[in-house]
């Protein structure tokens, strides 16, 4: 662990006016807001951009923007709305990215703070400083998500299995609560603020630092890709690498099905370990499942490296003329989805819905799962990857508010699904007739997955979803945003309505 510097979070707030029968923001409320002295501003021309988010399915219009200048400028306005009371019906929905995917980010006619400091480690690699420098441990796949837009999630990657997600990486934070108090916690002052805020949705206050566990940075990365055709034998060497102190920084898979036998690209930017065997393997439609691992190095110590990733293939049982590799530096490999995001937006293929489901799949029901969901309701993976990776609950602190499986080793089953208009009018709906199927099934098998980024539209489902600690999270929103004046947006609790 190396030094822990405080990170300024930036991002925006959207406020909005729920409950509104008037579809213009209530005047009186506005111009007591406009009147505030603030070091940023508030501003009304940029409500439709902020009511979009990556998802593209809801575009839920906030009354108006806070870009704030100063941590005081969100206290200020939280405080502000408090002090209008609960029949005012505004309320607040902190912005960083605006990646979420249902119109988290977005209060339904509500207000908006922004300010947002992302995930990335570009500026000293600008500057031309090759000394190793001090960078988080554990990412996200993809780094343009703000700071507090991640926390309020949990943030995972292949790395999680190490270091545990991004939540688990956290010494302090900078909130400013549901009452407009900026108050400083850790795990040991104001505890309870500080684990309510971690996967907390945004319910609890509204994330403005955050103090984190950082390491120094490794040059480079050995990347490698190889496939298995059978599911078990994947897992099963999945589970292995997590379990071992000698492994990979980075575990992940994902799941390919296509039924014509053409494979995608799963190997580009990759080169084969044995060009001879290469052109022995064919598909033949089948089912496959694409383990990617990584190992850190720097170029000094590339042969030690080598000798490590050896030892660790020949534990492992893939298809062997699917061994491709690649060697990267660290940043690119952090950044790697990000190139992919900029082939996408050429081809106008970035900016569409996506009916994304992320599935936390406890370990004694991933065979099932895996027979009923890539056997027959999944057809096919073109519309956009099938991640499957495992994480270990013991990384995890169940202080916090993330939701995860009963059970020391679950699965990310995520799937990321496009529906471009181009591959048809009906490819949104059948992408979340096959979510719902997912569900289904789940319940029916009674198979205790939780999700990951939850969307749910009900209370009694919010509920289900946190199960035994419902009434902890319950009591923290009424301590700590009294007035149900955050993140409205998550549908989890109503302004006023829920509270005496
Ligand atoms: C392309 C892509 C790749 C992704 N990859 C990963 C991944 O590898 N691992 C992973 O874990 N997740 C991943 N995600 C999901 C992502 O972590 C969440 O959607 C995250 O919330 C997005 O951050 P944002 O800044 O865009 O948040 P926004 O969409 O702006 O906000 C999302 C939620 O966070 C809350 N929020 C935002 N800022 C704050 C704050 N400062 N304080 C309190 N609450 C706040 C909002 O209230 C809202 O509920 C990915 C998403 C996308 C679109």
């Amino acid at each position: 662990m190396g030094a822990s510097p405080i990170l300024k979070l930036l991002m925006a707030l959207l406020l909005a006016e729920i409950n509104s029968r008037n579809s213009h923001p209530d005047s009186l409320h506005v111009s007591f807001l406009h009147s505030m002295s603030l070091d940023g501003q508030f501003t009304f021309h940029d409500v439709h951009q902020a009511a979009t988010d990556f998802g593209n399915r809801y575009h839920l219009l906030p009354s108006m923007v806070l870009h704030p200048g100063s941590v005081s400028d969100i206290a200020a306005t939280v405080r502000r709305v408090v002090s209008l009371g609960p029949s005012s019906g505004l309320t607040v929905a902190a912005r960083g990215e605006g990646h979420s995917l249902q119109g988290h980010h977005c209060p339904p006619r509500g207000r908006i703070v922004r300010r947002r400091p992302r995930w990335e480690p570009m500026d000293r690699r600008l500057e031309g400083d090759s000394a190793p420098w001090p960078l988080p441990m554990s990412w996200t796949d993809y780094l343009h998500l703000s700071i507090g837009g991640t926390l309020s999630n949990a943030g995972i990657s292949g790395q999680a299995f190490r270091h545990g997600p991004q939540i688990s990486n956290v010494h302090q934070l900078e909130v400013v609560t549901g009452k407009g108090e900026a108050v400083l916690c850790s795990s040991t002052h104001n505890a309870d603020l500080f684990h309510a805020v971690l996967g907390g949705l945004g319910q609890f206050g509204i994330i403005t630092r955050a103090r984190i566990t950082l390491q120094a940075a490794p040059k480079m990365v050995k990347w490698i890709r190889v496939l298995y055709s059978d599911f078990a034998t994947f897992v099963e060497d999945q589970e292995m690498l997590i379990s071992v102190t000698k492994t990979f920084d980075y575990v992940e898979g994902f799941v390919i099905i296509n039924r014509t036998g053409l494979l995608n690209n799963w190997r580009s930017s990759f080169w084969p370990k044995d060009p001879a065997l290469v052109g022995q393997f064919e598909s033949q439609g089948r089912t496959l499942f694409c383990l990617e691992v990584t190992k850190n190095f720097d170029p000094e110590n590339h042969g030690v490296m080598m000798q490590e990733v050896d030892e660790l293939l020949t534990k492992l049982r893939y298809i062997p003329s699917t061994l491709f590799e690649s060697e990267v530096s660290y940043l690119d490999f952090l950044d790697r989805v990000h190139a992919s995001e900029l082939k996408l937006r050429l081809k106008g293929l970035w900016e569409v819905p996506h009916p994304w489901l992320n599935l936390l799949v406890p370990k004694a029901g991933i065979h099932e799962f895996a027979d009923e969901v890539f056997g027959k309701i999944v057809t096919e993976s073109n519309n956009g990857p099938i991640l499957l990776y495992p994480l270990n609950k013991s990384n995890w602190d169940n202080r916090t508010s993330a939701v995860i499986p009963d059970e020391e080793v679950f699965f990310l089953v995520a799937f990321l699904s496009s529906a471009p208009s181009s591959s048809g009018q009906d490819c949104l709906a059948r992408a979340l007739k096959q979510n719902e199927r997912i569900l289904e099934f789940c319940k029916k098998a009674n198979i205790k997955a939780k999700q990951y980024l939850p969307y749910y539209t009900t209370q009694e489902d919010w509920r289900s979803h946190y199960g035994p600690r419902w009434e902890t999270f319950r009591r923290r929103k009424q301590t700590y945003d009294p007035l149900a004046i955050l993140a409205p947006e998550q549908r989890i609790f109503q302004k006023a309505a829920d509270w005496p």
